[in-house]
């Protein structure tokens, strides 16, 4: 089945680009994927995600969920490591045992991206290594120019484009107008596995502070993310990494355990990354024939929000109303956004939660938190499962998406 003038345009090709791309190939629509790096990194691409269960849901129906499970991390035991404090080992396995109803994934970002990819590219056009430069919409479609190719025109473009979306800029307005600052910074990068560790998290956590660090088991290196709360917004330009890299190096000054080894490797690290933890709030993710979806649109906030499940809840969603309504974008991206504003409002309300469990303000929220660490793996299966229903709401609001059958598929 193909339908004739739905050629969308799709900037993007990280988890809700080809997630979108798939399933409006699957109705017969004609997308094109645009992505600004050169081209995918796999398994060293980005940081763990995780798939809560209605985008489980979504990437069974592609057929992909094998291939994701296959590709998960491996974390069996988290070691919590504090200043002045014994050393808490939590076997994550037995928390899980009895509990867990394998409805969560966890998978590096890099990996979920090449199987997405992988099960779009032989139907679907890509373009790396090129970015919208402008975009000109009129009665009949939108003339797009690019950094690089020539100029196209399609029918509807959609922002798939992140936190700093270009689709949002050209076609919304300025960032500023709509990323919401929640008091904290996220840094990411690789390094060598020095502590040789094996399906082990470490977490050490400060006042304000907090470091995960762990191995990838497909490269052998390893991933240390850093995060801060801090009230002030850092001065910096965003594609200034020194800059950024001295501003992580002033802020983890001083810490204890693995801290400096981990901060002498920011030199060598070249996939970098430093971000304010932000929200993107936007009333309407949608105007004339743009669309946003995923981080670009809704982003609950880096790492501490969701935004994995959120950003494939969302592609899964425009697809279908733009198949139910026949590729006519007036009705389908009304649609669009009525059915997914309850969702994305609630989970608005994860990210700030999660933040103040996570990195705790004080050493007496930091002593609870593992003393609770402590106790949990130790308890009957049933009291596990009653405590940790009631303490995730941030994994029931994630789940609470309804995945709807849409129209017939090619
Ligand atoms: C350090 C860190 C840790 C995180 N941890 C978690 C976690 O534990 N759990 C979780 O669920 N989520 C987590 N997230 C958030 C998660 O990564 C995002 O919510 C998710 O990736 C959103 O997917 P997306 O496709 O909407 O956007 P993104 O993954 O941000 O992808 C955007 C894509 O657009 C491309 N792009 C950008 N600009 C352009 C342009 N001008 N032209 C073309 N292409 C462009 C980018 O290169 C990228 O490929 C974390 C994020 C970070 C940064």
């Amino acid at each position: 089945m193909t339908r004739s003038g739905t050629d969308i345009l799709i900037s993007g090709a990280s988890v809700a680009g080809p997630v979108l791309a798939y399933w409006l190939r699957r109705y017969g629509f004609t997308p094109v994927v645009v992505e600004r790096t050169p081209e995918l990194r796999l398994g060293t691409g980005g940081h763990a995600v995780d798939l809560f269960e209605p985008a489980v849901e979504v990437a069974a129906r592609m057929g992909v969920l094998d291939r994701v499970r296959a590709a998960r991390t491996r974390t069996a035991v988290l070691t919590m490591v504090r200043p002045g404090r014994r050393q808490v080992d939590v076997d994550l396995e037995r928390l899980a045992a009895g509990v867990s109803d394998d409805r969560h994934v966890e998978v590096m970002r890099g990996e979920l991206a090449a199987i997405l990819h992988e099960a779009t590219r032989d139907d679907v056009e890509y373009v790396f290594g090129d970015s919208i430069s402008g975009m000109s919409e009129d009665a009949g479609g939108v003339d797009v120019t690019f950094d690089k190719g020539a100029p196209r025109r399609f029918d509807l473009v959609i922002g798939a484009d992140g936190l700093h979306s270009t689709v949002r800029r050209l076609a919304f307005g300025p960032e500023s107008d709509y990323r919401r600052f929640l008091g904290g910074y996220l840094a990411a990068f690789s390094l060598p596995n020095h502590l040789g560790l094996d399906g082990r998290l470490m977490m050490y956590s400060a006042v304000d502070k907090l470091i995960g660090f762990y191995p990838v088991w497909q490269t052998g290196e390893a991933r240390a993310v850093f995060m801060l709360r801090r009230a002030e917004e850092f001065d910096y330009h965003h594609r200034d990494l020194a800059r950024q890299k001295e501003l992580l190096r002033g802020a983890f000054a001083g810490e204890g355990w693995e801290v400096p080894r981990l901060l002498a490797e920011l030199d060598g690290a070249e996939d970098f990354y430093l971000d304010s933890i932000s929200q993107i709030l936007m009333d309407d993710w949608t105007r004339g024939r743009f669309a946003l979806v995923g981080d670009a649109g809704y982003s609950p906030g880096p790492a501490i929000g969701g935004g994995t499940t959120v950003a494939v809840v969302g592609a899964y969603t425009l697809a279908g109303r733009l198949a139910a309504a026949d590729g006519d974008h007036t009705a389908a991206f009304p649609a669009y956004q009525e059915e997914l504003r309850p969702y994305v409002l609630r989970t608005r309300e994860v990210g700030p939660a999660v933040m103040k469990t996570l990195v705790p303000a004080n050493r007496a929220g930091s002593d609870l938190r593992a003393a609770f660490l402590r106790l949990l793996p130790r308890l009957p299966a049933p009291v596990r499962r009653a405590i940790l229903s009631s303490d995730s709401r941030a994994s029931k609001v994630l789940a609470s998406a309804e995945i709807r059958d849409y129209a017939p598929v090619g």
